[in-house]
């Protein structure tokens, strides 16, 4: 069939082009895609930032209506709704089997290389150059094929864009808070980064119990988004010593923080700022190449701990439905998430505000 879909050709070349996507195979699911969350890892992809390498077609975070089933699925059929997990873990290696499906040691030869889980691609321009699918999801088209491992029911009352986000913002960021650090209630934490990920451990914050809840950014326009997703402190970091008013509002420095930044000098200040005995824990897409120096003696002499966090340290199948069911129970406000909806057609203007820290979290919608 063709499409319409956003197609990096080159690094820094990002067009909305007509292209073809083949049949799903055997394990394969087609989904028409409703919502595509506008996510960092997408625009260090789109600029060679990251591991995945155009030609592809961009997009990770989505959630839609299944169209059409391969023979051997029965998980999910036509017409059900569902989110794009890009974990399409194998639930049979080492790694799965001892309870780290976020780790299965397929994903460098799926999600990391941007391939469906047989090794191939669906999708090709109209010229024939064949595209490769990023994150194994490809969401920013109108329509995907994914593996079954990758399509997670959702009930139909759930909004589109709140199960786009939920498969990778709000997991990444609410999971490295509970799953990965472990917070336990009444402890402190701060949040260094609130876009998508930030916000959403922000919101892990609240779940876990945490108190303070510090949000640290450059822009007071996502301090706002912090504070009303549960946030009880904000900082702005070009301001003040960020590292300062961490200490001067919990003593000895948080007992969590988390950096969403993934940069070295960010990554230095979460493990500064944490209180002697405390846990630093870094995590989204962005951090995968970049380098640290650490200094042992503070890590030792504080027996200071630093994590890090791929997919909020999730088991897909067990953590994203439970985080639905958090959102329909009402105590997960990923609503508030979405500040702005584009077409397929304004993707440059979703990664510009997103970059100018215009929104929480943008995402593009496609008409139903
Ligand atoms: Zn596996
Ligand atoms: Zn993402």
């Amino acid at each position: 069939m063709k499409m319409r879909a956003a197609v990096v050709r080159e690094i820094n070349q990002l067009t909305i082009e007509e292209v073809t996507l083949d049949p799903p195979k055997a394990h394969e699911v087609l989904v028409r895609i409703r919502a595509a969350g506008v996510c960092h890892s997408d625009l260090h992809t789109y600029r060679g930032e990251l591991r995945a390498m155009p030609p592809l077609v961009l997009g990770h975070e989505g959630a839609g209506v299944v169209e059409a089933v391969g023979s051997a699925v029965s998980k999910v059929k036509p017409g059900d709704h569902i989110l794009v997990n890009w974990v399409p873990s194998c639930n049979q290696c080492p790694t799965c089997l001892r309870g780290q499906p976020n780790l299965c040691e397929r994903l460098p030869s799926t999600s990391l290389a941007a391939l469906l889980p047989d090794g191939t691609t669906r999708l090709k321009t109209l010229d024939g150059v064949t595209l490769k699918h990023y994150l194994s999801a490809a969401t920013m088209a109108e329509y995907a094929v994914i593996d079954e491992a990758s399509a997670i029911p959702i009930p139909a009352d759930v909004p589109f864009e709140v199960g786009a986000l939920i498969g990778c913002a709000v997991v990444t960021g609410a999971g490295a808070v509970i799953n990965t650090a472990g917070a336990q209630p009444g402890s402190s934490a701060a949040v260094i980064g609130c876009g998508g990920v930030g916000l959403s451990a922000i919101i892990g914050c609240v779940l876990a119990g945490c108190n303070p809840i510090i949000a640290v950014d450059v822009f007071d326009s996502k301090l706002d988004f912090a504070r009303k997703l549960g946030a009880t402190h904000t900082v702005n970091a070009r301001e003040v010593d960020a590292i300062e008013a961490m200490r001067q509002l919990t003593r000895l420095g948080p007992d969590y923080v988390f950096d969403s930044v993934g940069a070295a000098a960010t990554i230095s200040q979460a493990l500064k700022a944490v209180r002697p005995g405390g846990a630093a824990t870094v995590m989204g897409m962005h951090s995968l190449k970049t380098d640290v120096p650490i200094p042992a003696g503070p890590l030792i002499a504080q027996n200071k701990r630093l994590l890090g966090s791929f997919f909020g340290s999730a088991k897909p199948h067990f953590d994203l439905p439970r985080l639905i069911d958090l959102y329909r129970a009402g105590r997960l406000p990923v609503d508030d998430l979405v500040t702005k909806r584009y077409p397929l057609d304004e993707i440059h203007q979703a990664f510009h505000d997103m970059e100018a820290g215009h929104v929480a979290r943008g995402v593009i919608v496609f008409p139903g």
